[in-house]
This record gives structure tokens, sequence and C-alpha cells, in this order.
């Protein structure tokens, strides 16, 4: 581009200096012919002279000008052809899979590895429609990845599956990059089939793992309830201290326990879903209740808002209530005595919009961003409760996910917090 407006720029110079030298020759003829010639040629060979000498030395320029366009314009293409080269080098042989897709959603070209990743050979991809070997348990995950892939949408690192010709079935980290000028996507696939085999594994130990422990920490607990009934009223103060530890220790583990289990459930997908109608109103009711002993001990106040009041929700009951008992435990927990909790829910179009808002702690701005991860505690609230795993909110993000919906929260640090889930809703 810069050697091409360099060549024009030239080549404006070039007819200003020509045009400039007709005359200053017709002026120096002139001069020649009223000083020495005036007796000799005529006036209009001088003239015709000057014209002559200038036609030949625009032929001479021009000339030049001509012979050197194409040897810079050579030197442009070869340069791009080399790129071009270069690129077709990398996307062929490079060891990540790479799909180049047409609006519709058709392979157009692919490389060596996608070849090898699809067990299939050369040419017998082109023109394959591209969604007939992306696999996904998620439905509607999978129609959300197929609907931005046609609308040629830039993202990177989606988790899918994709099914080779042979039939095998690998985990893939699917990117699409935006090709705007060729209508086209590059899709690149990296396989992450084997770190899915170890994160399985991983959650297979910590599920066998938990749920053995689960018969032996159910055991204690139910013990020391029929210790508490046998118990002298004139216990010493400590063995009150040291039974009381005891106990909220017992309730902790259990708690941890049924964290860990359903993370491990939901991470290897066996977490299967068991659609039925829940009257909304009710299953709210009864998870505060359950919640009641907390909330007298801290004087909270807690209000239900339910439009409508009748609503049928056609949902999986265990998956709803870890989403919401986990909420209103989090909004009783990270509460300061007096503090008020709204549990709300509405119809929004094809939605229903479940909120859990309290007048809590809060969470601090910076740190709203990992909210959802792992392990993930607040600053504030590990000051405040020393108890909590951090696996509430992940294994509460992850059960939305599995019904097909969304979660997002606001908060203001002192001031509270409030979480809004929306779920798919059928009339
Ligand atoms: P846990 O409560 O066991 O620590 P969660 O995953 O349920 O784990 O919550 C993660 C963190 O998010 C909490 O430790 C706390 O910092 C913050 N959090 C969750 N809910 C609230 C809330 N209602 N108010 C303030 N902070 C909250």
């Amino acid at each position: 581009m810069r050697t091409e407006r360099k060549l024009r720029l030239q080549r404006f110079a070039w007819y200003v200096l020509v045009l400039l030298l007709f005359p200053l020759l017709a002026v120096a003829g002139w001069y020649t012919y009223d000083l020495f010639l005036s007796e000799l040629p005529s006036l209009w060979v001088v003239v015709g002279a000057s014209v002559i000498i200038s036609l030949f030395v625009i032929r001479i320029l021009s000339g030049q000008l001509a012979a050197k366009i194409p040897s810079v314009y050579d030197e442009e293409i070869a340069k791009l052809l080399r790129a071009q080269e270069r690129f077709a080098l990398l996307y062929e042989r490079s060891p990540v899979p790479y799909v180049t897709l047409d609006r519709a959603g058709k392979v157009v070209m692919c490389n060596l590895a996608a070849i090898r990743l699809f067990e299939t050979t050369i040419n017998s991809l082109d023109g394959q429609d591209f969604s007939q070997y992306l696999l996904l348990e998620d439905k509607a995950a999978l129609q959300r990845l197929w609907r931005d892939l046609k609308n040629g949408q830039t993202f990177t690192d989606r988790e899918v599956q994709v099914r080779a010709v042979s039939g095998a079935v690998r985990w893939v980290l699917i990117s699409a990059f935006q090709s705007q000028e060729a209508k086209q996507q590059l899709v690149s696939l990296v396989d992450i089939t084997h770190r899915k085999e170890v994160d399985t594994a991983k959650s297979e130990f910590v599920a066998l793992a938990t749920h053995q422990l689960r018969t032996p920490v159910a055991a204690i607990r139910w013990n020391l309830e029929l210790l508490q009934r046998q118990l002298p009223p004139d216990l010493p103060d400590t063995a009150n201290k040291y039974f009381d530890k005891i106990q909220r220790n017992t309730l902790r583990m259990i708690a941890l326990i049924n964290d860990f289990l359903n993370v491990s459930k939901l991470e290897m997908g066996t977490f299967a879903t068991d659609l039925q109608p829940i009257e909304l109103a009710k299953f709210c009711d009864s998870i505060i209740d359950e919640f009641t002993q907390a909330i007298e001990q801290k004087q909270l106040t807690v209000t239900p808002s339910y439009q409508p009041v009748d609503l049928t929700l056609v949902s999986d009951e265990r998956l709803l209530h870890i989403i919401i008992s986990n909420l209103v435990s989090n909004a009783v927990k990270y509460i300061e005595p007096n503090g008020s909790i709204d549990l709300r829910y509405q119809l929004a179009g094809n939605e229903v919009l479940i909120e859990v808002a309290d007048t809590g702690i809060g969470i601090p701005a910076a740190e709203l961003s990992e909210l959802f991860s792992k392990f993930f505690r607040a600053t504030n609230a590990q000051v405040q409760q020393a108890e909590g795993t951090g696996l509430g909110l992940y294994v509460v993000q992850q059960s939305v996910e599995k019904l097909g919906g969304t979660i997002s929260v606001a908060s203001v640090e002192n001031q509270g917090t409030t979480f809004s889930i929306r779920l798919p809703y059928k009339r």
C-alpha cells in the first residue's frame, strides 16, 4: 500500500516537471532566437523543436516509470504469495485441527489434524454439514453453539464433544474466528479428551470417597442425638462446650460431604434430571422453613413474594432445591442480626425469574468475577464466618445451567446482595 502511494506521488511529480519543462524550453528557445538566430530559422521552428524535445523527455520518463512499476508490484505480489504460502503451510501442518465453515455451517476446507480427529480421508469432510459432528448432553447449549457458529460470531474455548466418522466421541475446546471478507469461519478444535478423562477419574474418586464417608458420619450424628437425649441436665459447662463443638463439626462435615457429592455428580454428568411439575410457592415456603432456627436466632425478616402464587414449574426438584436452598442459606449466613431477606419469583415471558435478595455484608466489587469459581470465599465472608466450603455457588451455577437457565448477581459491600435466576418456563 505504501509503495503504491509512493509511486503515484512520483508519477505526479514527473508530470509536473515535464509540464514545467515545456514552457521553460519554449522561453529558452525564444531568447536564443531573439539574441542570435533571428535571421535564420523562424520562431515556429524553435517552438516546434522544444515541443519535440518535451515529448521526447516525456517518452523517456514514462518508459522508465513503466519499467519501474511492474518490478515494484511484482515484489509486493511475491511478498503476498509468500505470506499466503506460510499461512497455508501453518494451517495444513498445524497439530491443532482447523475447519473452515461457510455461513450455512458447511465445511469449506480442513487441515490434516482435523482429518485425523474425525478419522476420515482427505476431501470427505468438504461440503458436509458440520453440525452432524457436534454432540453435547445439554441440548440447549449445543443449539446456542451452533447458532453462534452460523451467525459468524467469534468465541473461544467452549467445551463440546465431536463424533468421528468411526463413531468415536472426543471432547474438544472449540473456538471460532470470523473472516469478514470471505464470509467464512475459521474453527479450531483442541482435543481435551485426556484432561476430561483425568477430571472424570478425579470426580469418581471424590464421589466414591464421600459416599463411603457419608454412612459413618450419619452414624456419628445419629448417636450424638441419642446421647443428647440421655445426658444429665446438670452437665458441667466444659462438657456442654465440647458437646456443642462435636455437634457443630459433625453438621459441618455432613454439609461438606453433600457439597463434594453434588460437585462430583454434576461434573461427571451423572446427575440425571427428572422433570416434574412443581408448585413453586409451596416449594419456596418449605425451603424457608428449613432455615427457621437460624432465622429466629438472628431475628431476620423473611418476605416471600410470589407472582402468580399458583405457578407450576416443570423442573428437576433436586436441582431446584440445591439452587434455592443454597442461596437462602447464604443470605441467612452472610447477614447481620435484624436484617431482611426477600425470596420472590415472577413470570417474565418464557422464563421464571427467581430472586433471593438480602441486606447482608455484600461482596467486594473486585471479587465479584470469581464468585462462581470452585472454593471461592470472599475476604469479608472469611472474616465474618469461618465456616464455608466455597462450593455452594459453584454447585448452584452448574445446576442452573443443567436446567437451561442463567444466574446473575448484583451486590454492594455492606449493603446487600441479590441473586437472580432465570429458568425456562413452558405454559
Ligand atoms: P460458602 O458459603 O460455603 O463459603 P458459597 O459457594 O455458597 O460457599 O459462597 C461463596 C462465597 O460467596 C461465600 O464465601 C461468600 O463470600 C460469598 N457469598 C455468597 N452468597 C453471599 C451473600 N448472600 N452475601 C454475601 N456474600 C455471599
